[in-house]
Formats: C-alpha cells, structure tokens, sequence
C-alpha cells in the first residue's frame, strides 16, 4: 500500500545546494524555500498511505514566483508537484519522483467578493470553510462541500473537481469555477474562462484544468461562481432497520419527485463505530437500527417547512424505523456532527480502513449495497459503506487490521479487485470525487480504454511535454 521512498530527482550534495540557491533567488523570502528534512518529510504525504521525500519544497507567495519556479525546473528537468492543503485521499500531492514540491500555502488570500457579479476572486490556498463563512456573511453561497471544507484548499479542490454531499442539488465542483489563472510546465501564465456566468470563447479549457491533479498545470487564482445563500433548511434523520430498506427509501424520495440538497446514507458498521466511539459524536443523535439517512432540504422557509413534512411521512411509509425533522439549527448541527465523525469513528475501531470513494449508476444503489453485504461474507473483512447516497457515491471502506495487512496483502487486493470490478461492469466510476492519484492507478487501465488513455497522453504531451508536472502518476 505504500509508495517507495525513491528520490530520483536526488544527485548530490552539491547538486542540492545549488539547487536550494537558485530556488532562493527566484523566492528570495525565508519562507519562500523549505530545506528542513523533517518538514519535507510532513509535505511529502497526504491522507493516504505514500510518502516520497521530495528534494526540497518552494512557497511561492504570487503568480509570478510560481512561473518563475516552472520556467526554472521546465530549464532543468526537475520534477515539480503541487501541494494544497494536503488532505487528499488518493496520495496526488505525494512527489513520488522526487524533485521540487510546491506547496501552495503561503497563497491564500480572497481577492474579492461580488455581490453583483456573483463572483469570489481567490488564490490557491484559500481554505474552502474559510470562502464557504466569508460569502455566506454576504448573503452569498458557495455550495462545493468536501467533508474536509475545514481543511482542504480551493486549489486542490479544483485539482480533484471535489464533491461533497451538497453536489446532489448544486453540482461539484466544476461547474462553479468560471475561470482559472494557471502557470504552465514552462512556466507561461495563461488566462482561462473569465468571470462571467456563460462563456462560449473557444474550447472549454477551464474543464481541463478541472480534475487534472496538478499534470497540466498550477493553479494560481480562481475566479468562482456564487448562488444567492437559501434562507432556511431542514434535516431529516432517520433509521432503518437495513441498508437495503434505507436504500429503496431513496429511490422513492426521487420517485415522489423530491430534489433534496443532500442524502448521505451509513451502514450498520459504521454506525455502530460511530456509538462506540462516543468521544467522537458526543452531542450527536446516533439514531436506533442498522442504517441511517439524513436528508438536507434548503430554499424558502414555507417551500422546505411543507417539503420537510412531506419527507417524514414518506420515510415512515417505506420502513423507517423512526424519523425526527430538524428545523433548529442547533438540532441540525447536530445531525451533521454524526455523520461528519463517521471517518474518525471508522479509524476508532483500531482498523485501517481502505476508502475507495466508488461512484455508481444512481439506480444501482440497492445493488452496491447488498454486493458489499456479500463481498463481506465472502471475504470475512468487515465492509463500512457510508457517503452520498443520492449521487451513488458511496464511500466503501474495507476494514482490515495491521496483521491481516501484513499477512494476507493478496487477498486484500483481491477483494478490491472484486470490488472495483463489478463498480466497471456496472458502468461505474473507479472514483467519484478524490481522484486517481496513486491510489487508483492500479484500476486506471481496466477503468479506461486505450483510446482515451492515448487521448490524456496527448494532451499531457501537449502542455507539459517534459513530464515535469506532478510526474509518476496515471498519466
Ligand atoms: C476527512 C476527509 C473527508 C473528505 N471528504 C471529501 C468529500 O466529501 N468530497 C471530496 O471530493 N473529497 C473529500 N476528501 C478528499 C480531499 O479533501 C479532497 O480531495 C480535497 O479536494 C483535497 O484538497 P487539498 O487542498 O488537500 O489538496 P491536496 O491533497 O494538497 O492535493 C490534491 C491534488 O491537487 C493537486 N493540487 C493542489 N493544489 C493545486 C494547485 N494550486 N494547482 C494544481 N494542482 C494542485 C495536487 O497536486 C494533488 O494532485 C476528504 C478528505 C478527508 C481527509
């Protein structure tokens, strides 16, 4: 599971030396250069299980420092990975060769908020809570949601086209990002999109920045679409006695013509993680039964009051257990507080858990679910399926401990093989919303067919053709 600590990249000490002072030229701040093995060591890793030192790490603090850097290693043929906050789930960031990792921290301020254009102007590094606060205090909204919003950078959510459980309604990430400014392998900084609503001038090559996981380019300023903020929400918080019957609840509510902003779905596993590790969810509803469903609806208070109501009736109607509607915010912070510990509960039980955030055909729902429920027999290691059900994004975690990994690794593999398999026959995605990375190279070639892996070479080709961006990963 994890990646070698190679460091290709690496010569000499000498060659490393000139290396830190041409770098501390073109950023002549302190902070500018990080030299320090150990906080190498910290930048070299994400949330998944790589690490790769890099060579040394730069901080650009403008556009033009990070084009100075690209224009450098494009010159020299040194490798040059982005780094944003670094809570990916997928090892991107990891600089697997070596080289120059670029963290993009020192970036981070919102450059504007218009409330008449409907538009936030911000650099890289700006943390997504932190836009998410500073709109909503302009009655604006910013509805891409990762459950790591707290964490997480404008910039790597770009580079991952991140999701969360909001893109039900609003979408992920793509759609509200309007126009990028981005530094090129050679260091060109070039202008894509712009800042109105539509935009038809050329290709779309914002959408090709979009997702591709720093391999075409740094992102250096985003120009973001903002919706109006919806005045009210409520939440619904129900159990279920199966995964099964929560997950037929779904497909009614979008069968009674329901548009809800969120449903996130768990299972029995993770619920039960989550009411054992009390610490984590204090203050939480942890409902009765084997699953759980929790539905946001927002928009006028009249329109989600009736809607709200409507939806208690129909979950009662298709078997749930106990239903409660949140209409305070207090109870519904609540609510939310259960289901974003669900991860730290998971990695409570002492077990690792291997997330793999697969994507399926909406109407397959009921059948991830009971192929899981399977999949765990068959294998005997326990199966924690949670996430955002009503995009058929489940996050499907298999837990397995220190000793089964370093005992039975094959039958680990096998079992995601077989996961990741049927996710493919099912017309689904290897990963929904954290990326290929290195996480999911392994299932690239049997998720692709050989006529678009030859197209992303092409065009990987065609705007870095050195492979010094982010080099080593799928592409
Ligand atoms: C608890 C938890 C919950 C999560 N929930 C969600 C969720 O609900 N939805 C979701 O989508 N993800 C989720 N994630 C995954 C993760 O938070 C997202 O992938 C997020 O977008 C990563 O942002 P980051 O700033 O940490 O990027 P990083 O991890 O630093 O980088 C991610 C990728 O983006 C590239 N990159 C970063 N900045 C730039 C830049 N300026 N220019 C070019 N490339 C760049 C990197 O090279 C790398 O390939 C979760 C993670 C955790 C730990």
């Amino acid at each position: 599971m994890s990646a070698s600590r190679s460091i290709r990249f690496s010569k000499s000490k000498n060659s490393r030396s000139n290396l830190e002072r041409d770098l501390r030229k073109l950023i002549p701040t302190k902070a500018g250069v990080i030299a320090d093995p150990a906080r190498l060591a910290e930048l070299g890793t994400d949330k998944w299980f790589a690490a790769s030192l890099p060579e040394i790490a730069v901080a650009p603090g403008s556009a033009k420092e990070v084009s100075a850097v690209l224009a450098y290693a494009h010159k020299h043929n040194i490798p040059v990975t982005a780094r944003g906050a670094g809570v990916g789930y997928v090892g991107g960031c990891v600089p697997l060769r070596g080289g120059i990792l670029m963290s993009l921290h020192r970036m981070n301020r919102i450059r504007e908020i218009s409330g008449e254009d409907f538009v936030a102007v911000v650099e890289p590094h700006v943390i997504t809570g932190v836009l998410q606060s500073e709109v909503e205090k302009r009655g604006l909204f910013y509805p891409p949601d990762p459950q790591s919003y707290k964490d997480c950078s404008i910039g790597g959510n770009i580079a991952t086209n991140a999701g969360g459980p909001r893109c039900l309604k609003y979408g992920v990430t793509r759609p509200y990002v309007l126009g990028l400014q981005v530094a090129l392998a050679d260091g060109t900084l070039v202008r894509v999109g712009g800042r109105t609503h539509k935009n038809k001038t050329g290709f779309d090559l914002v959408g090709i920045f979009v997702g591709s996981e720093g391999m075409l380019g740094v992102i250096t300023e985003a120009t973001l679409k903002l919706l109006p903020l919806p005045p009210a929400h409520v939440t619904l918080s129900a159990g279920f006695d199966s995964m099964h019957d929560a997950a037929a609840a779904v497909q009614a509510i979008f069968k009674a013509g329901y548009l809800p902003c969120a449903v996130e779905v768990a299972d029995s596993f993770t619920l039960q993680s989550a009411r054992n590790a009390h610490k984590e969810v204090k203050g939480s509803f942890i409902p009765p039964g084997k699953a759980h469903l929790l539905v946001e609806l927002d928009g006028q208070k009249a329109s989600v009051l009736s809607e709200g109501k409507a939806l208690k009736a129909l979950l009662a109607k298709n078997k749930a257990l106990e239903v409660e509607l949140a209409t305070s915010p207090e109870r519904r912070v609540r609510i939310w507080a259960l289901r974003r510990a669900f991860s730290a509960s998971l990695k409570a039980t002492g077990l690792t858990k291997l997330n793999e955030d697969i994507a399926v055909p909406r109407g397959r729902l009921v059948d991830l679910i009971a192929f899981a429920e399977k999949l765990q027999k068959k294998t005997g290691f326990p199966i924690a399926c949670f996430g955002h059900a009503g995009d058929g994004n489940i996050h499907v975690n298999i837990m397995v401990s220190k000793e089964q990994q370093s005992k039975r690794p094959k039958e680990i593999e096998a079992t995601l093989d077989a996961l990741f398999r049927q996710v493919i026959a099912w017309g689904g995605a290897i990963t929904g919303e954290h990326g290929i990375g290195i996480a999911k190279k392994r299932w690239w070639n049997e998720a692709t067919t050989p006529e678009l892996r030859k197209l992303h070479s092409l065009i990987k080709k065609a705007v870095d053709p050195k492979d010094i961006l982010n080099p080593g990963k799928f592409v």
